[in-house]
């Protein structure tokens, strides 16, 4: 028998609260003599939903709550003191929360906002549970060498990842790695109709249930372009041996091709839980009540290539790629930018991608594409980023 602890960053969101999920029906399993793990939670981190951050604390019991917005911090300490649980508030207290002893961390914080606490994380050398992508976009070498100096172990969350972490045998054998990429709701909508599409149009995912902000990434194709920087980050793989293909029923994750010509693939239902518990159990397997793969049910799977015209984002990610250093932390910033403005009814859907592309060519331009040493340069770009899109769309 063996008991883990976790701490989970983002237990509000949509992976946190399969997290939840896995970690309850692991603990249950556990009581009724089914596998020999079973999980306890060090702290539990939100950002403004205060009610459920209450709700999962009273059902969790985790040593320590954070909540980043302290608005109604009145009623996380009239409902959780008295049951010992240790509250803070403020984005400096997920840092606290992520320096306390646990086995694992979930990194599940939307955005450049979960760099601090996950690099925090690293720095004690607990096993990183990354489903945070852009702890890997804006500051993949920082990182890196920091998850590597204190021993942590990086396992990675987003499914496209987990699938190549499961198939990956021997890399120098590998010749490419194959993101698949369901498309996201406008794969077959016309060009001229993307114009106008509203913020519900763009975050009705047809395969996942996500976030907003990851859901519009998905609709632009950002989020597989983010996705490139993460898989060359993660597995050292020059962009150019990493593909991208549509493959809209999101049943093969991704794949690794080898140099003998084998293709080696994960497959699963589209359900997050599965590399989530992945993460959790391994080096071994959890066992979970995902609904399972019925191909013959399922009976066609398919395929082809991105149209880059349609979906700029690609080529975007592409181009930070090779420029390298800040050029990855400066797209996602001003991607993440731009996001929250279509979410706001401020700017139309394909302007993401065209503002993007202005702020990487200004940066390009400026000299603004530098080495990043450390995570005060990491942020430095990340807030030029920002800054200069903001400027550009109030223009
Ligand atoms: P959600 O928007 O559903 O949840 C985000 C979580 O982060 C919430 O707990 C939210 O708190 C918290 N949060 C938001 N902003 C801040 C902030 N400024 N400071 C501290 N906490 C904050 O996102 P997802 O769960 O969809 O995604 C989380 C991460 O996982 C992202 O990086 C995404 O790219 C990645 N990912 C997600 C997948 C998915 O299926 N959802 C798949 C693969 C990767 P509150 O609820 O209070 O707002
Ligand atoms: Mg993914």
């Amino acid at each position: 028998m063996s008991i883990k602890t976790i701490s989970i960053l983002g237990s509000t969101g949509s992976i946190g609260c399969s997290t939840l999920d896995v970690i309850e029906k692991t603990n249950n399993n556990f009581s009724n003599g089914i596998g020999d793990v079973k999980f306890e939670i060090v702290a539990l981190t939100a950002n403004r939903a205060h009610r459920q951050l209450i709700e999962q604390a009273k059902k969790f019991k985790p040593k320590m709550v954070v909540l980043v917005e302290k608005e109604h911090g009145d009623e996380l300490i009239s409902e959780l003191k008295p049951l010992g649980i240790k509250i803070s508030f403020g984005s400096d207290a997920l840092i606290e929360a992520a320096q306390m002893q646990s086995d694992m961390i979930m990194a599940a914080i939307v955005g450049a906002a979960g760099l601090g606490p996950t690099i925090e994380a690293a720095k004690r050398g607990a096993n990183i549970l990354l489903a945070n992508k852009e702890c890997l976009v804006c500051a993949g070498e920082v990182f890196l060498k920091t998850a590597k100096q204190n021993g942590a172990k990086i396992l990675p969350v987003d499914s496209e990842h987990n699938a190549i972490f499961q198939v990956l045998q021997n890399p120098n054998e590998v010749e490419k790695l194959i993101l698949t990429a369901s498309g996201g709701p406008f794969l077959n909508t016309n060009i001229d109709n993307l114009y106008n599409v509203t913020p519900e149009q763009a975050v009705a995912h047809p395969n996942w249930q996500m976030g907003r902000k990851i859901s519009v990434d998905c609709a632009s194709l950002m989020n597989k372009g983010l996705e490139l920087i993460e898989a060359s980050m993660l597995f050292e793989m020059p962009e150019d041996r990493i593909d991208v293909l549509i493959h809209p029923q999101s049943i093969i994750h991704s794949m690794v091709s080898y140099k003998d010509g084998s293709f080696l693939a994960q497959l699963g239902t589209p359900d997050m839980r599965i590399p989530i518990s992945y993460c959790m159990g391994w080096p071994n397997r959890l066992q979970i009540d995902s609904p399972r793969l019925n191909l013959a049910q399922i009976r066609n799977l398919e395929f082809h290539a991105p149209d880059n015209n349609r979906f700029p984002a690609l080529g975007l990610a592409r181009l930070a790629m090779r420029l390298g250093g800040s050029a990855t932390t400066i797209l996602n910033a001003a991607n993440e930018v731009a996001v929250n403005e279509f979410l706001n009814c401020k700017l139309p859907f394909m302007q993401i991608p065209t503002i993007v592309c202005k702020i990487l060519d200004m940066a390009q331009g400026n000299g603004n594409i530098v080495a990043l040493n450390d995570l005060s340069e990491v942020f430095n770009a990340d807030e030029w980023a920002r800054a200069k899109t903001f400027e550009e769309l109030s223009k």
